[in-house]
């Protein structure tokens, strides 16, 4: 018997089948580099309009996380996409290096000793470290496959960044948004700073809850005798209590307990009842809260007198209606202490130890409670004391407790700025739509944005301090050190003298002797990376509003809310356009990802073993915008959706290796079927590109593998007995090719911002490719079809899928073994009819040997169809193996000795 195999056109190409991703990307991202990809690509996009999105900077200190990766796949998806879709988008990524984190590290990690040497070296020590942990991220970010300005970022430390900073300071000084007051503030003892919102934590944290007695003092004739009952949770408070408020339209109850009267709100009492194990009471009388103002009691631990004031923040919720209050040490007791002119008292030092005036002074404010209990109890005043366990802010970064505490700090007024905040968020898109909710509660109940820290690395808040006393925030004299900054770096500061900081000449009416001393406060990071949109975007070329800012949804109080704060102070508008934030990451269960319990997932480690473009096509796949899962069996998923990508990719340049794209069959001459699948590539495009559009990757992944499936199980299998058999240049195999090549073209590019190296190696393999890159491609254009084939098809394909399944069972029966052994007699329905018999090569498209319509019933009964399969009787062709009735001496058909021919 002859062999026919060489007279087969059988598919050819040298794309690998395994991808061996972990290896070969790091290969393709050198060749980018040596190729200057970044740089063709902005180009080749020279002269069309700019996008930007403007990289949010992560904090440079250690390896990147699940999270980071999540952040920097997402902003390269919209960065290759831009490029590809008629914008010049760069991409310029940032970092913030400033701050708490790498001072600790420093003496944790390096074990330096900070005290044994001047601030400015300390702090240069901090600018190496920071250095080398940007060069790691880098490469650890490049390795996703980001494209981007790798080697010109913007980083805080930098003095250019530093003086524009300065400046923008300055223009809010100038307008009057920047202010010293005595407040009190998050402060955290372990770290000895103030803390901005956004670097607290609210964890279980377990406190000693206590009801304490203070003994009315002057009743104002109403009550004698008595004691009021105040609650609180930290009672290294209530040495600094100056007063007690109460809500003036509540009421309030004076009642015997077995001799003893107390004070509480009335529908508090039964609480208060069950908490204290009071048997029972008697009500002798009921007060509103405005007749209790202007009382006064005594404090139990000290000789002092204070006042029962009317506060509007009072509630009925907790505690006994009677509220504790420290002015020194809470925001309400704060703004209450303020009206009242009572003294903003704290008797609590910076490292959280109670000073000599309480009586406890060298206790750490948690060792004090127990002190402060023991001598409340003995002088009869503590009248309960349990445990609880509730949430409390911590400090992010040490995890430990924070406290109240009333400190001189630097302030940003919000209250000022309100309104012109409140119409940036309405003029900014946000996705999600619930982000601008957010964002308007953030900003809605603050008042002012402490920006004052007590440490050392960091831009310093550039001020000045005569001979008396007075702070100096003077515009020009900013502007002076701005220029200092951005020719020496901020280190100059702790470098110089106070008077070589100055503008020369510079006089004050408090420094009759020319003296002055400089401040030792820095800003807060988020001062620092909320300027960034004065010269992030482009290495300190363009300002203006970013269209983009694409960070995780905790930066509705970080990142979007300082950048926002800093811009509409500056210029009254928002910094961007619009705002997409994500999820956070959980394991598979759900659960947050931790160290300590071992459920995280190792970017670095995934790419290393299944590739970047694994890693990048899970963060297509999810839900991005709400808290995502990710587990090993979710990524072996990934895995196999992009396998069958991969060997769609393979499958279909193994059958385009001699095509000739000039030789492609115009559309109206193509087969029906092949039409039809030319729409649909066409149909792809589009809700790709407009999936695209809304940021919605999710939706292009799962187009993208669900026409993979569709083109791979219908289109690429029965196609076989054209492109394997029919003549090289026949009209059918060209027409078959000319809708492969359109599927590639349209996948890779469609790909390409998710599966970047996988895209360009596949393109390396295209006949006829004409740039160096797939990067450097644009996005399909879609076309208008005219056609009803799509109509026709989509009808057929229903019909398709219970042949199929007929022809399974009849597998299953053992009645056929491949589909070509099958002959199919079809029984439809009038109307079913009429469509099978309009489609043409129906037998072949159905991938059987005969093929017969018919009327009557047959075995496996459908909807409008029945089905018949039997085997097919006949010869098989040695070089196609389809049943015929008939074949030449050589054992082939007449169909095959034609081609041979
Ligand atoms: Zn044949």
């Amino acid at each position: 018997m002859k062999e026919f195999k060489e007279t087969l056109i059988l598919p050819k190409t040298d794309f690998p089948m395994r991808g061996n991703l972990g290896k070969r990307e790091v290969e393709f991202q050198a060749t980018w580099d040596e190729q200057k990809l970044y740089e063709k690509v902005l180009e080749k996009n020279a002269n069309k309009p700019k996008y930007f999105l403007h990289d949010g900077p992560p904090y440079a200190n250690g390896d990147i996380h699940m999270g980071h990766a999540l952040n920097k796949v997402l902003k390269d998806f919209v960065v290759r996409y831009k490029n590809m879709s008629g914008f010049n988008s760069p991409y310029t990524p940032g970092w913030d290096t400033h701050g708490l984190p790498i001072e600790n590290a420093l003496t944790k990690v390096k074990k330096v000793d900070r005290k044994s040497m001047p601030v400015h070296e300390f702090r240069k020590l901090c600018q190496e470290y920071a250095e080398e942990q940007v060069a790691k991220q880098r490469d650890q970010f490049k390795r996703l496959g980001g494209i981007g300005d790798w080697d010109n970022p913007y980083v805080t430390y930098q003095p250019e960044f530093e003086k524009l900073q300065l400046q923008s300071f300055a223009k809010m000084v100038e307008k009057g948004l920047i202010f010293k007051g005595l407040k009190p503030v998050y402060w955290s003892p372990s770290s000895e700073t103030a803390l901005a919102e956004a670097e607290i934590e609210y964890h279980d944290h377990k406190s000693p809850s206590i009801y304490v007695a203070m003994p009315v003092e002057d009743g104002l004739g109403k009550i004698e005798n008595a004691e009021f009952i105040i609650w609180t949770t930290t009672p290294w408070t209530i040495p600094a209590n100056l007063a007690i408020c109460v809500g003036p339209k509540f009421e309030y109850v004076l009642v015997d307990v077995e001799g003893r009267r107390f004070v509480v709100g009335k529908e508090l009492l039964d609480s208060v009842k069950e908490e204290l194990k009071w048997e029972s009471y008697e009500i002798l009388e009921t007060f509103k809260g405005s007749d209790l103002e202007g009382m006064s009691y005594k404090h139990p631990l000290y000789d002092r007198v204070s006042p029962v004031l009317v506060g509007d923040h009072v509630t009925t919720e907790g505690g006994t209606g009677l509220v504790h209050t420290a002015p020194g040490h809470g925001q309400d007791d704060f703004i209450v202490g303020k009206k009242n002119g009572l003294d903003i008292y704290c008797p609590v030092d910076g490292r959280g130890i109670m000073d000599d005036s309480t009586g406890f002074g060298g206790l750490f404010v948690e060792d004090a409670n127990k002190e402060i209990g023991m001598a409340l109890e003995s002088k009869g005043a503590l009248l309960a004391l349990k445990f609880i366990k509730h949430s409390y802010p911590h400090d992010w970064r040490t995890n430990k407790p924070i406290i109240f505490r009333a400190t001189e700090q630097w302030f940003a007024s919000i209250e000022s700025m309100k309104d012109d905040l409140m119409k940036a968020v309405e003029d900014t898109e946000w996705l999600p739509k619930w982000g601008e909710l957010r964002m308007t509660n953030m900003i809605k109940d603050r008042e002012e944005w402490c920006i004052s820290r007590q440490r050392v690395w960091g831009v310093p808040i550039p001020a000045f301090y005569a001979e008396d006393g007075t702070s100096i925030l003077d515009v020009d004299v900013i502007h002076h050190v701005a220029e200092l900054f951005g020719e020496f770096g901020s280190n100059v500061w702790f470098e110089r003298e106070a008077k070589d900081l100055l503008p020369e000449g510079f006089t004050h009416p408090g420094s009759p002797n020319g003296n002055f001393k400089k401040e030792t406060d820095i800003m807060d990071v988020w001062f620092d990376s909320g300027t960034s949109h004065q010269g992030g975007m482009t290495p300190f070329g363009h300002t203006g509003q970013a269209d983009l800012y694409l960070e995780g949804s905790d930066q509705y109080r970080g990142w979007f809310n300082s950048s926002l704060s800093t811009a509409v102070a500056m210029t009254g508008k928002a910094p961007y356009k619009a705002v997409v934030s994500h999820g956070f990451i959980n394991d598979g269960d759900g659960k947050k990802m931790s160290k300590s319990k071992g459920n995280g997932i190792d970017p670095l480690k995934v790419m290393k073993q299944m590739g970047a473009d694994i890693l990048r096509m899970w963060v297509s796949s999810v839900d991005y915008q709400q808290d995502v899962r990710i587990s090993n069996e979710m990524m072996k998923q990934v895995s196999e959706g992009y396998r069958k990508i991969r060997n769609t990719y393979k499958f279909l340049l193994g059958n385009v290796f001699d095509f000739d794209v000039m030789k492609s069959v115009a559309f109206n001459e193509l087969a029906e079927v092949d039409q039809y699948v030319m729409v649909k590539i066409n149909d792809l495009s589009k809700d790709v590109i407009d999936a695209y559009e809304r940021f919605a990757f999710d939706e292009v992944y799962r187009k993208v593998t669900n026409f993979v499936t569709f083109f791979s199980g219908f289109y690429m299998d029965f196609t076989k007995d054209i492109l394997y058999i029919e003549k090289a240049d026949s009209k059918a195999r060209r027409s078959v090719q000319t809708v492969f090549y359109a599927a590639l073209n349209v996948l890779i590019r469609l790909m390409t911002p998710i599966l970047p190296h996988t895209a360009d190696e596949a393109y390396q393999f295209l006949p006829g490719k004409n740039v160096d890159n797939a990067q450097l491609l644009d996005m399909p254009e879609p076309r208008e079809y005219n056609t009803d084939v799509v109509e026709k098809f989509d009808a057929f394909m229903k019909v398709r899928s219970n042949v199929l399944k007929a022809l399974e069972e009849a597998r299953n029966a053992k009645v056929i073994g491949k589909s070509f052994q099958a002959h199919l007699k079809l029984y439809p329905s009038a109307e079913v009819k009429e469509l099978l018999e309009s489609i043409e090569n129906l037998q072949q498209i159905l991938i059987v040997s005969k093929l017969d319509i018919l009327e009557g019933k047959g075995e496996y009964e459908f909807e409008n169809l029945s089905v018949d399969v039997v085997p097919a009787e006949g010869h098989t062709c040695a070089r196609c193996w389809q049943v015929v009735d008939e074949v030449n001496e050589d054992g082939i058909c007449s169909r095959c000795e034609e081609v041979i021919e």
